[in-house]
C-alpha cells in the first residue's frame, strides 16, 4: 500500500459512524449461495460474549513482518485472520502455507487491493475467483473463510463474496497502523479502543509493519492478563 492510496481511506476509517453506516448498508443485502455457509452481512464482531477479541491482519503476506507476526502469534497461542492480496500470495506462497499450517484463517483481500465500490458483480466475482485460485495454488484445498473489501469500499462485494462461501469481514477498530505513528501510540490506541467482541484491523503487509509487530507483542500479553480471550470473527451464515 502506498501511503497515498491509504490516505484516501484514512478519513473514512477515522469516522466510525460512516464505517458503521457502510456495514449496516451492506447488512441489508440478504444473499446466500446454495449450500454455502455465508451470508452478505458484513461481520464486525466475534459474536461471543465477554472479553473476546479477534485480530485480523491485512495486505500480506509480506516476507518480513508476516513471518515475525506468525512467530509472535505462535508464542502466545493466538489464532488470527490474514486477509491476503493475490499478488502477494504469488510472491510469498510459502508464507501462506505457514499461515494455514499454524492454524490461522484465510481471508480474500482481492488480487491487487482494488477499490471495487463501482464494480459489477461479474467483475467482482472474476477478481475474487482469481485470488482464490492463487491461494489454492499455494495451499490446495485451503478454506478461505472471509472476504474483506479494500478500503472498506464494499459496493456489491458482500453478496458476491457470500455467494462464493466467504463471509464479508469488517472491523470494529482500526488504529491506522499504516501511518506508522510509533509503537507507543499504536499500543495506546489498541488498549484504549479494544471493546468486548471487537474485530481489530491491523496490517502485516503493504509496507514496513515493524511498529505493528512490536505493538502486538506488547498488547497481547497485557490483554490476556486482563482476562481477554483471542478468537475469530463471527460468521453469520
Ligand atoms: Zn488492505
Amino acid at each position: 500500500m502506498t501511503p497515498g492510496r491509504h490516505r484516501r481511506t484514512t478519513q473514512r476509517l477515522l469516522v466510525p459512524l460512516l464505517v458503521l453506516g457502510l456495514s449496516l448498508g451492506s447488512a441489508t443485502i440478504a444473499q446466500a449461495g446454495p449450500g454455502e455457509a455465508a451470508d452478505a452481512t458484513v461481520v464486525d464482531s466475534t459474536g461471543q460474549p465477554g472479553r473476546t477479541v479477534a485480530l485480523t491482519f491485512d495486505d500480506g503476506p509480506n516476507a518480513g513482518e508476516t513471518s515475525r507476526m506468525l512467530d509472535l502469534l505462535g508464542e502466545h497461542r493466538v489464532k488470527a485472520v490474514f486477509c491476503l492480496w493475490g499478488q502477494h500470495v504469488r510472491e510469498n506462497p510459502e508464507l501462506v502455507r505457514r499461515i494455514v499450517a499454524e492454524g490461522h484463517v484465510l481471508c480474500n483481500h482481492t488480487m491487487r487491493h482494488e477499490n471495487m465500490s463501482t464494480w459489477s458483480p461479474a467483475d467482482i466475482r472474476a477478481n475474487l475467483r482469481a485470488t482464490n485460485e492463487v491461494i489454492h495454488e499455494a495451499v490446495p484445498g485451503a478454506e478461505i473463510r472471509y472476504f474483506r473489501a479494500p478500503y472498506g469500499a464494499w459496493g456489491e462485494t458482500p453478496s458476491v463474496a457470500a455467494d462464493m462461501g466467504m463471509q464479508p469481514l469488517g472491523w470494529s477498530l482500526s488504529v491506522a497502523d499504516w501511518n506508522r505513528p510509533g509503537t507507543d501510540v499504536l499500543v495506546r490506541r489498541l488498549m484504549d479502543g479494544i471493546s468486548p467482541g471487537g474485530v481489530v484491523l491491523l496490517h502485516d503487509g503493504g509496507g514496513d509493519r515493524g511498529q505493528t509487530v512490536r505493538a502486538v507483542s506488547r498488547v497481547v500479553p497485557r490483554l490476556r492478563a486482563e482476562g481477554w480471550r483471542f478468537t475469530l470473527p463471527a460468521r453469520s451464515g
